[in-house]
């Protein structure tokens, strides 16, 4: 609590409200990140099998990108928006002023710890927040990694780093402590106990939440290209990725050859054993491993189905003949396995995509302006590709988040400033100018009200 107090104190001297400031500590973070990139690639290695150029694209590149981005944009970021002034109110001007919103909570999963708990931290900084981080206790080895990157980097009563077990830490955070804001990435069923938790004392949060994200292969796709893109997102870090392509929905007249172009590539990324693969992942841990294991009995296996424990590899698995009641087609999976479903028109499909609402992203495969607009305006999803599956996420120039079950919020690049600032409304009225029409007594002056409010 008195580390908590200490921020609140900080936070209202002011001191990380100045343009010089933010943009040195987002300069210091860039730097730490930079010093510690080969402890960055072994920890992420020892808790996920990632590679250093899977990190670099997903976790510690992906970063500095952000941060360059804010660095750069921090200025023209911080400016006060003019906009215009409605006809009643002139000859008032009026712009908004972004303010930090004060001490944060930003809470992170582990699937790609490093990016999903530093990236939200890039947009708070820049928007001149004292920041609390909660990593996930189930990378360790990371969470090892960026406490000593944070610790190092700035000052505890500016960002401070608490480690520990969600159900403990977490409530005793917001029990103990009024944050201005939680920034939240993780499951949809802790995402309801924070929101809960906040809601009793009205913090205002940002959702960052799961699903299962559809991807739908029309009858004119490219087979090959949607083969090739579907297969690198989806058993990228072993499936376990928030907008990994969940399940397919092919067309029938496309099933067979979507499926022997998968079976192809599967086998190009990853050779004739994947648990031996650079390219390839592991699953996080025996629960998460056990979880996604349980899903193979719920179809037909295609390709893949092998695992051994001890590694805790799954190995790249295509299955179909799934049901649309099972566990696998009502969770999401959040590993290797990817059911197949085909369907033979618009409606069908869509009803199968209904049966889970709100999917944090959406692909389709298609050559048809037609369909592809079709699809984007039927399904109420976060964000998506249109013939490609997952890289909507890494152009920080597009909002980012979910809605409704998969979340609420947005963040990246600017969204990410803007997520961690209060927009303050500001109109400013000359005094040379203060017509009585504006002042009691009212009567005969409506037709006067409804020339000038329309
Ligand atoms: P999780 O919800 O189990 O944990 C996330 C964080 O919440 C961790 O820091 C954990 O310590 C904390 N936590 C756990 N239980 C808690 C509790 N009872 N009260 C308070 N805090 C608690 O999520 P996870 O397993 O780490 O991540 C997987 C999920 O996150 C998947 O559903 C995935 O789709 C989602 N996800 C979403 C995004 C996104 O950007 N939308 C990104 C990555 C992961």
């Amino acid at each position: 609590m008195e580390d908590l107090l200490a921020m609140r104190h900080f936070f209202e001297t002011g001191i990380t409200k100045r343009y010089e400031f933010r943009k040195q500590q987002l300069k210091a973070l860039k730097a730490s990140v930079e010093m510690h990139e080969h402890e960055i690639y072994d920890a992420l290695y020892t808790d996920l099998k990632k590679s250093k150029e899977e990190c670099w694209v997903t976790e510690n590149g992906f970063l500095i990108a952000e941060i360059n981005a804010a660095i750069s944009n921090l200025k023209a970021w911080m400016e006060p928006d003019r906009v215009a002034t409605n006809l009643l109110n002139l000859p008032s001007s009026s712009y908004v002023m972004h303010e930090p919103l004060g001490v944060v909570l930003i809470i992170g999963p582990w699937n790609y710890p490093l990016q999903l708990l530093f990236t939200p931290l890039v947009g708070a900084i820049a928007a001149g927040n004292c920041v609390v981080l909660k990593p996930s206790e189930f990378a360790p080895t990371t969470s090892g990694v960026m406490k000593k990157i944070i610790e190092e980097t700035f000052t505890k009563e500016y960002v401070l780093f608490v480690e520990g077990d969600g159900v403990t830490v977490v409530p005793q955070l917001m029990n103990e402590f009024t944050f201005d804001h939680i920034f939240y990435t993780g499951s949809t069923a802790v995402g309801k106990i924070i929101y809960k938790m906040a809601a009793e004392k009205l913090v205002p949060v940002t959702l960052e939440l799961g699903g299962k994200s559809p991807c739908v292969v029309e009858f004119d796709a490219d087979i090959k290209v949607a083969a090739r893109r579907i297969a690198m997102t989806k058993f990228s870090n072993c499936g376990q990725m928030c907008v990994a392509p969940d399940y397919i929905l092919v067309h029938e007249s496309k099933k067979q050859e979507l499926i022997n172009e998968m079976k192809i590539v599967i086998h190009n990324f990853f050779g004739d054993d994947a648990s031996q693969s650079d390219n390839y992942g592991k699953m996080i841990n025996a629960k998460q491993f056990d979880r996604v294991i349980n899903y193979l009995k719920d179809g037909n296996i295609l390709s893949g189905g092998k695992f051994n424990k001890e590694k805790l590899f799954i190995e790249p698995t295509l299955i179909d003949n799934v049901s649309l009641d099972s566990s696998v087609m009502r969770d999401e999976i959040f590993g290797p396995v990817l059911p197949i479903i085909s369907f033979s028109s618009f409606d069908d499909a869509k009803k199968i995509i209904q049966l889970n609402k709100n999917p944090l992203a959406f692909y389709v495969f298609t050559s048809s302006k037609q369909k592809e607009e079709q699809w984007l305006n039927s399904i109420a999803f976060g964000g998506g590709c249109v013939n490609n599956a997952s890289w909507h996420l890494t152009n920080h120039h597009l909002p980012f988040g979910g809605r409704g079950f998969s979340g609420s919020g947005q963040y990246h690049g600017r969204y990410s400033f803007e997520t961690f600032s209060h927009q303050k409304a500001i109109m400013k009225t000359p005094t040379w100018f203060d017509p009585s029409i504006k002042y009691p007594p009212f009567k005969g002056k409506l037709g006067l009200f409804k020339l000038v409010i329309r």
